[in-house]
């Protein structure tokens, strides 16, 4: 989850310019038949209700272990609380309708990764899988964190630390998902039914894989230590980051009203350690990931795809717009 990099701004779309087919909307006909209102997705997996439950006890069980408890003490850690999950998992739910009506508002055509086909505006079956996601990120009242950061320099190490620790373990969990049948079927065969992203998609996944990829994640990370502050901001902002990077547009070229900035500008310097080796992944990376299976698995950073030999740039965006479009970018 890491936001978007700024790419070379588009001139085409900077322009807007008229193209001459206008792509038709993805039927997406894999997802027909899968819950479409988070109600009957619940009654269908209620693992998204119970799962939680379980996992919120276990948690709050094992803090209560005298020699656990003795620890979190020593160090002034606490549970996030209620009312911060709830304020995260409204602000996750909200975000992601809005980064929606973004994309359907101002993304021009000329920035569509798969630039064939068109956005999904109504994609009823991911959104309430999303949503129910979503919501089971009230597990994290009871995780139990450190005191808020003593300066700007802890604060931003913590960042960075859990950027590339939550990377590196996704990287490693997502490749095993992927290179063994069962973890696939079981855990991460869902997050790929699309194979054109969408916003919705972002946190279309099974509970499994939710728990894998980023609760554990998490908890693993505040046993160690981190600071509360440092998790809000990689939380609020991460998910940002992930709802762009399954948009199906690259948004970074987009100009901002007033300034002479783009959208990619100030995302990059949000996440302004994403720089040298830590250069950052994009959309278009993990849109190819999505089209093509077996390349790009890293969440946040491009250097352990490059390590292992499993980097793809991905499609250019807006590639293919014109009434005699070859097959040249497939
Ligand atoms: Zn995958
Ligand atoms: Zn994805």
């Amino acid at each position: 989850m890491c936001l978007q990099t700024e790419r070379e701004p588009l001139e085409a779309a900077a322009k807007s310019q008229a193209y001459e087919e206008v792509p038709k909307p993805s039927p997406d006909d894999v997802l027909v038949g899968h819950p479409d209102s988070l109600d009957a997705f619940w009654k269908a997996h209620p693992e998204f209700l119970w799962g939680p439950c379980v996992l919120g006890a276990l948690v709050k069980g094992g803090t209560m272990i005298p020699g656990v408890a003795a620890y979190l003490d020593a160090h002034g850690m606490e549970p996030y609380g209620f009312l911060n999950a709830l304020h995260y998992t409204a602000f996750a739910l909200i975000l992601s309708y809005a980064v929606h009506a973004f994309v359907i508002v101002h993304a021009v055509p000329t920035l569509k990764i798969q630039s064939k086909l068109g956005y999904n505006k109504e994609p009823r079956a991911m959104i309430a899988r999303s949503n129910a996601a979503i919501c089971t990120e009230l597990v994290f009242a009871v995780f139990p964190l450190a005191p808020a950061s003593s300066s700007w320099l802890q604060f931003w190490a913590s960042v960075a630390v859990l950027a590339v620790f939550w990377d590196a373990w996704f990287f490693a969990a997502h490749k095993w998902a992927h290179e063994n049948k069962w973890a696939y079927r079981t855990f991460h065969k869902t997050h790929h039914l699309n194979k054109h992203p969408n916003c919705f998609g972002a946190y279309f996944v099974t509970y499994q894989s939710h728990i894998l990829l980023e609760q554990a994640v998490v908890l693993v990370a505040c046993i160690a230590g981190l600071p509360r502050d440092a998790f809000s901001f990689y939380m609020y902002l991460g998910t940002l980051g992930t709802l762009f990077e399954h948009c199906g547009y690259e948004l970074g070229s987009l100009k901002l009203p007033l300034v002479p900035l783009t959208l990619g500008h100030v995302t990059s310097a949000l996440s302004f350690y994403a720089v040298g080796f830590l250069e950052g992944v994009n959309a278009a990376e993990h849109d190819w990931h999505h089209e093509k299976f077996t390349t790009n698995y890293a969440l946040s950073f491009k250097y352990l795809d490059k390590l292992f030999g499993s980097y793809h740039p991905g499609r250019q965006p807006g590639t293919g717009l014109t009434a005699h479009a070859s097959k040249k970018d497939e």
